[in-house]
């Protein structure tokens, strides 16, 4: 299957020296469709291309151009640029460090869900897992991502599906689905809701899973159980206990969890 990924990239280390990147400031949405126009009429490749949407009527682009075929000095790009567009209002070359990454300090803060975001890569936030275990060894590591998982959960609730008045357990799901896969947190493959008292729901692509795969023996989504437990136990308002009883690192295809209601 090909796969999609969305690129967040607030900077990116250059393959070449023709890479640019320019920062500008756009009126109108026909801004968009006359800079695409320019680059492609010019021979300039888009590597990269980021908007920050409307606001006050302005919106802030971010792109980063392969200049290599365009074969005049590269300072002409942003003069033309203000004079093929009355929706550009402004342009300039976008800060670059150590001669090689090129980064924008116009697209600030991050909005995800209506609030700030942040974003952490999987392979610098998995060091939680090796700082958990070595300092408060397997279980208490394992009870605290658990902990970290339903607080997160609690307020993810709350915060997040609690405000789109979710009418039934199955929309709450679906509204979950659509958060995890925004999010990046992962892909619900399927669900089944047993009558009352049992639902079970299968993800893939878990990001801890997938981060400890090869490093552990059993199953690794503790904060994926943490949080599902405080998003059910919010919307139940009953205690539920979640267990994952499949998990990519044993092989499976999807991590598996089980919700149990508490009698
Ligand atoms: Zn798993």
């Amino acid at each position: 299957m090909t796969i999609f990924p969305k690129l967040h990239e607030g900077f990116r280390i250059c393959d070449s020296p023709g890479e640019v990147g320019i920062d500008l400031v756009m009126s109108s949405i026909t801004g968009i469709a006359d800079l695409m126009k320019y680059l492609d009429e010019n021979g300039i490749k888009v590597i990269h291309f980021d908007w920050s949407g409307f606001v006050n009527g302005e919106s802030r682009l971010f792109v980063i151009i392969d200049t290599r075929n365009y074969k005049k000095p590269k300072e002409n790009i942003l003069r033309e640029l203000k004079s093929v567009s009355r929706a550009i209002t402004e342009a300039e070359f976008s800060p670059v460090v150590n001669g090689k990454l090129i980064y924008t300090r116009s697209l600030f803060p991050l909005l995800v869900s209506q609030s700030r975001g942040i974003i952490l890569p999987v392979e610098v936030a998995e060091g939680m897992f090796e700082i958990f275990k070595d300092h408060f060894g397997d279980d208490m590591g394992t009870s605290m991502l658990y902990h970290l998982g339903y607080a997160v959960g609690v307020r993810f609730y709350e915060r997040l599906l609690k405000p789109l008045e979710p009418n039934s357990l199955e929309e709450l799901i679906q509204l979950l689905d659509a958060h995890l896969i925004s999010l990046g947190i992962g892909v619900m493959k399927d669900y089944y809701i047993e009558v009352d008292d049992k639902l079970w729901l299968r993800f893939e692509r878990v990001w801890e899973c997938e981060s400890l795969k090869g490093k552990v023996n059993k199953p690794a989504g503790h904060t994926s159980r943490g949080m599902l437990s405080g998003i059910f136990e919010g919307y139940l308002d009953h205690r539920v206990v979640v267990s994952e009883t499949e998990c990519l690192v044993l092989g499976y295809d999807a991590c598996k969890f089980e919700v149990t209601y508490l009698k």
